[in-house]
């Protein structure tokens, strides 16, 4: 039983299918702790964060992957972001009164992830009425990766507790005509509410596979972690003043004291000194 965060990857014996199963239940608590978020905010930012790492490990496991989610309406936004190694962070901008983010009529997602040549691959989809993140990511897939793809992601809560969190992605091996998947996506709405199975093994990923794969043999060929982290320093602090106008960088300075600034992702504060801030002055 896996008890910590990881991304585990399975194939078929008879060379059709792909799983990635994942378990996120710690990365999304900690990343849902630091943006403060709440109530049915915080199950679509879980979700979010989730399906961030299914994509990043299924198109380009050692290079970052962005999400953005948007409402219709533009009050929220959502940001997860998925690095190499299984380092994943978030941001949540929620501007609505009572708090909501509504998927729906006209919310839309945008994945941006590097390339191996240093260029960003970018699509927007739209939410679909009623399918949520799950839905939104199997249209991303399938519309700007050209991948199609079963994806579920969910997150369970007792009160504002995230219980367990994960999700997973089923595609086909390349080359293949898609009536496996179709048949694949039917047993998969048939099955036990994902919400429920995660609750069973609390995000247990392995549990996830054999379920998804029962009767189907399969390998595990390989497995990678994943955990919060935040890709904050005060050399990154520094070097996002540095692009600022002079004329903004001397306003920092009126006053002689450290400049207080703290990461919107992680909440850390960083104190940078008007030393410092001379410094860039003398650079630009
Ligand atoms: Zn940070």
């Amino acid at each position: 039983m896996n008890d910590v965060d990881i991304a585990l990857r399975a194939l078929t014996e008879d060379d059709i299918f792909r799983v990635i199963a994942v378990r996120t239940t710690d990365t999304v608590s900690a990343a849902i702790a630091a943006q403060k978020v709440k109530g049915p905010a915080a199950q679509t930012f879980a979700e979010l964060l989730t399906g961030a790492v299914l994509i990043r490990e299924t198109m380009s496991p050692d290079l970052r992957l962005q999400v953005l989610l948007q409402t219709a309406d533009k009050s929220g936004r959502m940001v997860a972001d998925a690095f190499p190694e299984g380092q994943t962070r978030g941001l949540v901008m929620n501007k609505s009164p009572k708090g909501t983010f509504s998927l729906e009529n006209g919310a839309v997602m945008q994945a941006m992830r590097t390339l191996h040549d240093g260029s960003i691959h970018q699509g927007t989809v739209e939410v679909p009425n009623q399918g949520g993140v799950s839905g939104a990511l199997m249209q991303y897939m399938q519309q700007s990766e050209q991948v199609a793809s079963v994806i579920a992601v969910r997150c369970i809560f007792s009160g504002d507790e995230v219980l367990a969190a994960g999700g997973y992605v089923v595609q086909l091996l390349p080359g293949l005509e898609p009536g496996p998947l179709i048949l694949m996506a039917q047993r998969l709405e048939d099955f036990e509410d994902l919400g429920s199975l995660l609750g069973r093994g609390s995000g247990d990923p392995k549990m996830l596979l054999d379920e998804i794969l029962y009767g189907m043999p399969f390998t595990q060929v390989g497995e990678s972690p994943v955990l919060y982290k935040c890709q904050c320093s005060e050399l990154r602090v520094t070097a996002s003043l540095a692009t600022l106008p002079r004329a903004d960088i001397e306003d920092l300075m009126r006053g002689g004291k450290s400049l207080e600034i703290s990461c919107d992702y992680c909440g850390k504060d960083y104190q940078v000194r008007t030393e410092t801030l001379r410094g860039l002055l003398a650079q630009n």
